[in-house]
């Protein structure tokens, strides 16, 4: 397994306190990566023994590589898209789950995060016989933790459910019976795209509409949700009469989500792009570069002595002076340029569009800022130092390798010249 795959499972606790199945598949072969502890306690098994089995193999279904594939391309097409399934406990047992799934990039690489909710509960209350529905459908409009709408396209009356309105905070009374309400409240970032999707779906262009994005809280702020809609009925003419919805709040989802992306690229510590993350910028900064064989330069920059001030302050202070350095440079560097965590004390910067003699000008800026910025303690002010290698394309060399090699050399050469300086590699 990939460093970035047990990375990955270690971040997975993120999701440990989500009462939802969280799977992470890979999309090449349905393997199972990593899983959260929801998973466990409802498949009945240990996470080792989850991640040797197949989404298929969980879906009680048998693994088919073309059907397998045309799956991940659906999934690929749509996101936030959700389908049912059954899923097996160790036992046995079958219970049906709905399942969404996306496709993320996890270390550069393509990964499904498929996230399942139990149904049986609501499916055992679909299968009883029900004489008179009307109670039944009072129950799931008023406790139902989904939020569901029916719009009435001709009057233009949207009816909003009381989860949905409780979901968004607001009181039973509150919200006004139209389709503005619901316009308004979408985040600015999603309008186009809901919209887009909506008007496609209505006019017959796609058979589904079904989509996550934000709306906005009485209180402020903004709520992930899943959303999707079916026309009931339309006229001669094949316009939508009448759409009900259902909405799903999937905000602490997106979070966890965003929080495993955000373990994925951001060393913790200095809150830079760690060096995987860095890495991958770094490749692509590099190829715009070729393509419009344009200068670009890097800098290794090592933190001098380092080792001493951990011996003489303690490792927790050597961590707190490795977080103002990532500050001071970044306060320094412009937008272009990036900066990540390479190393315990070393950081490597990448800039574009700028040839060595510029490029030592801006690392030996960085190099006198922080000589002049003391880490204060409660009894100390802490002086640091930086030595610094520069190399640039294409003199050094044309991909990453010959250049962090090239600005290697140059950073021992800068040491050996007694640190707190900035030496090139020709
Ligand atoms: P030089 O000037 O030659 O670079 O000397 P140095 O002491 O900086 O270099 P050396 O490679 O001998 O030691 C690097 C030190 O950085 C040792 C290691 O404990 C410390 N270090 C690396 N990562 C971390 C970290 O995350 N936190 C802390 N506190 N220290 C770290
Ligand atoms: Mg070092
Ligand atoms: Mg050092």
């Amino acid at each position: 397994m990939a460093t970035g795959d047990s990375d990955l499972k270690r971040n997975m606790q993120a999701f440990d306190q989500l009462k939802e199945i969280v799977l992470v598949v890979n999309p090449e072969d349905a393997s199972v990566l990593a899983c959260n502890r929801e998973a466990c306690e409802q498949l009945a098994l240990a996470a080792a023994d989850i991640c040797c089995r197949t989404l298929c193999d969980i879906r009680d279904d048998e693994y088919d590589a073309h059907r397998w594939q045309q799956y991940v391309e659906a999934v690929r097409r749509k996101a936030g898209g959700s389908s049912h399934h059954w899923y097996l406990r160790a036992g046995g047992e079958a219970f049906a789950v709905e399942e969404m799934a996306q496709s993320v990039c996890w270390d550069g690489r393509e990964r499904l995060l498929i996230s399942a909710r139990d149904l049986t509960a609501r499916a055992s209350l679909g299968n009883e016989e029900i004489s008179d529905r009307e109670p039944l459908l009072r129950f799931v409009l008023d406790e139902a933790t989904d939020g569901m709408w029916d719009w009435n396209v001709v009057r233009d009356e949207v009816f909003y459910s009381m989860p949905l309105k409780r979901m968004l905070g607001y009181g039973p009374y509150e919200i006004d019976h139209n389709l503005f309400t619901w316009k308004d409240s979408i985040h600015p970032d999603d309008q186009e795209r809901v919209g887009r999707l909506l008007d496609d779906y209505l006019n017959g262009r796609t058979d589904r509409y079904e989509l996550e994005y934000r709306l906005g809280k009485r209180q402020g702020g903004y709520l992930w949700i899943h959303d999707r809609g079916l026309v009931t009925g339309r006229d001669e003419n094949g316009r939508a009469l009448r759409v009900v919805g259902m909405v799903r709040n999937i905000h602490e989802r997106k979070q966890m989500e965003e929080q495993l992306l955000r373990m994925a690229t951001v060393d913790e510590l200095t809150g830079l792009l760690n060096r995987r993350a860095g890495y991958v910028a770094f490749e692509r900064l590099l190829r715009l570069a070729d393509r419009d064989r344009d200068d670009l330069s890097i800098a290794l920059l090592d933190l001098d002595a380092f080792k001493t001030i951990n011996d003489h302050y303690g490792h927790s202070v050597g961590d707190l002076a490795l977080a103002m350095t990532a500050r001071v440079f970044s306060s320094r560097i412009r937008a272009s340029d990036v900066l990540m965590r390479w190393g315990g004390e070393e950081f490597l910067l990448v800039m574009p569009h700028t040839a060595s003699a510029d490029a030592r000008q801006l690392v030996d800026e960085l190099r006198t800022t922080l000589a002049s910025t003391p880490l204060e303690t409660p009894d100390d002010r802490i002086h640091m130092t930086v030595s610094a290698g520069l190399a640039s394309r294409p003199q050094d060399g044309l991909d990453v390798g010959q250049l962090v090699h090239a600005a290697d050399n140059a950073l021992y050469s800068a040491k050996s010249q007694g640190r707190n300086c900035v030496a090139a590699s020709h």
